[in-house]
């Protein structure tokens, strides 16, 4: 008994959290909005980003999501072995999604393969999406939500390249996915590139790199270096806030890398839009919660 309503108490919180985060954008998002709007001059580039943070206000004044997207809710578990509720996790992040799909509301996104009827929940075969890692021997854990909308989704691509294509033919696929479809997105974006060894270890890593929280160049001083590069490279595309062109086209670029195959070269893009509603909560065994995405939060 005790067990659930301590399985409750984190469905109640949780729910709440995925609630808020559909209406609140993170700090470090926040922080390069406000940033990047500085840099416009264009009037109709100014009037965007006005649009962007009047939106804010309001979404979070009257409690209603930043975008009428409210994407397919996505979680990314970092667990400790021994937390206490992991093996009742997966019930309770389908109970958040749906809690927190009735009081936001969140849109409906949840459409099943093949019979393509929309299940008119948020849940489904394997959605929410929730991608498990074992990251220590604790009883805590860390959960990072996201919710991952149409048009920025959009632009997500992943290829494996032959050996000899080398670090330029990944750039130059970079390139022509943001050239191509970026503008699908909302801009200014949040571009992730993964480096792998195939399709989907580029892919992840893609999600990976775009979830990254921004401010922070890769530690390995050639990939940092690829990321400013690829950043000034889009930057001069000229897309600005939301592709009515103007100074900033992302608000960052972001690589991680794993060791690959060496016969090839797997690349993975995946794209953030401005509104990148994604959150991050930790949990102790006890349930008591810190949110670390959101300065001052209270659920
Ligand atoms: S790309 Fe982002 S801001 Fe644009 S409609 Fe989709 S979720 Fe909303």
């Amino acid at each position: 008994m005790f067990k659930l309503d301590k399985k409750e108490m984190m469905i109640q919180t949780l729910g709440k959290f995925v609630d808020m985060t559909s209406k609140e954008l993170p700090d470090d998002v926040m922080e390069k909005l406000i940033e990047l709007r500085r840099y416009e001059e264009k009037p109709l580039a100014k009037a965007i980003y006005d649009v962007m943070f009047d939106n804010m206000e309001k979404a979070k004044k009257l409690s209603r999501p930043t975008c009428q997207d409210t994407g397919v809710i996505q979680y990314f578990v970092r667990t400790g072995a021994k937390f206490p509720y992991l093996g009742q996790l997966r019930e309770i992040l389908k109970q958040a999604t749906i809690n927190a799909t009735k009081s936001a509301p969140l849109r409906l996104n949840a459409v099943e393969p093949f019979d393509e009827v929309n299940t008119g929940t948020n849940l489904g075969t394997d959605i929410p999406y929730i991608v498990w890692d074992v990251v220590d021997d604790s009883s805590n854990v860390e959960i990072e939500i996201y919710q991952a909308g149409g048009g920025c989704s959009l632009p997500g691509r992943s290829i494996v390249l032959p050996p000899l294509a080398g670090y330029e033919g990944a750039i130059e696929f970079v390139f022509d996915t943001i050239v191509n479809w970026g503008i699908n997105a909302c801009p200014p974006l949040i571009v992730g590139i993964g480096i792998g060894t195939c399709a989907n270890s580029s892919a992840s890593l893609s999600k990976k790199a775009m979830l990254r929280p921004m401010g922070n160049s890769h530690p390995h001083p050639k990939a940092a270096a690829m990321e400013k590069k690829i950043e000034d490279g889009l930057n001069a595309i000229g897309l600005g806030p939301q592709g009515v062109s103007g100074a900033k086209s992302v608000m960052a670029v972001h690589i991680e890398g794993m060791a690959h195959h060496p016969s090839v070269l797997g690349v993975g893009v995946t794209v953030g839009c401005w509104a990148n509603r994604h959150g991050i909560i930790q949990f102790d065994e006890h349930l008591n919660y810190k949110i670390t995405s959101h300065k001052g939060a209270k659920l």
